[in-house]
């Protein structure tokens, strides 16, 4: 994920979470998949075990990214309140395991998706886009939460919430060879005229990238409420992505 730039590896740590409370976050975020934490292991529905810590330690910056395990998902703490810049390679919700996610919501590549993908009316009121994102966790009927509440906003609000950028697409995230939350149905871009990404800058002479966002507290708000992260409080910033993540949003 370096690509050509060397980035600085400050970010990575051990696990601040132990595997008990990595496993009460998970099981709270996700009560209709995951019926019991019991001895370093969530136990799914249908009883299958998966462990939380892989015994790992300590990992860089980018083994936290290619290779995580349940309680990495928890190793950088999800900020609230204003937008900030994060310190570096600070990217909560990144680490994403792919057989975690890939059990609740399917392999797109394996066609695992697509059958639980439902339409929702984005934004009625300003117009007639309908998007696709999956019924798995309730997250359609969440995104049709937030969808109502960012309606209700004035239209000083209009440029950032239309055209949107895109929900579920099968595809890698650029720069990499790991699946995007897009192939999960899990994610929106929206407000592409205002957007900032980080492969879009030019990192510093140190090799920084400098935060930039001009997406408003109130829509990351509404966003957040209903479970779902925001790609700009991370570091390697995206400010048009948000992605149903709410085991990070749990104090
Ligand atoms: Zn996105």
């Amino acid at each position: 994920m370096a690509g050509a730039v060397a980035l600085p590896d400050h970010a990575a740590r051990a696990d601040p979470v132990s595997a008990a409370e990595a496993g009460r976050r998970l099981r709270t975020a996700y009560p209709a998949q995951i019926a019991a934490v019991d001895g370093g292991h969530i136990v799914w529905r249908d009883g299958t075990r998966m462990a939380i810590d892989d015994g790992k330690g300590e990992k860089s910056f980018n083994a936290l990214l290619e290779d995580p395990d349940l309680a990495d998902i928890f190793a950088i703490p999800y900020p609230r309140g204003e937008p900030a810049p994060p310190t570096v390679n600070a990217d909560p919700g990144r680490a994403r395991p792919d057989q975690f996610f890939d059990r609740m919501y399917g392999n797109c590549r394996k066609g695992g998706v697509e059958k639980n993908l439902v339409e929702v009316a984005w934004l009625p009121t300003r117009g007639v886009t309908k998007i696709k994102v999956t019924r798995i966790n309730g997250v359609a009927e969440k995104l049709s939460a937030v969808s109502a509440e960012l309606d209700a906003l004035p239209s000083s609000f209009d440029a950032y919430l239309q055209p949107i950028a895109g929900t579920y697409s099968c595809r890698v995230i650029a720069g990499t060879g790991r699946l995007s939350t897009h192939g999960h149905g899990i994610a929106i871009d929206l407000a592409l005229r205002h957007a900032d990404y980080w492969r879009w800058s030019k990192p510093d002479s140190a090799g920084r990238y400098l935060w930039r966002n001009e997406i408003p507290l109130e829509i990351v708000r509404i966003f957040e409420k209903h479970g779902f992260i925001w790609g700009g409080r991370w570091y390697h910033y995206d400010t048009m992505h948000f992605e149903y993540r709410p085991e990070l949003l749990i104090d």
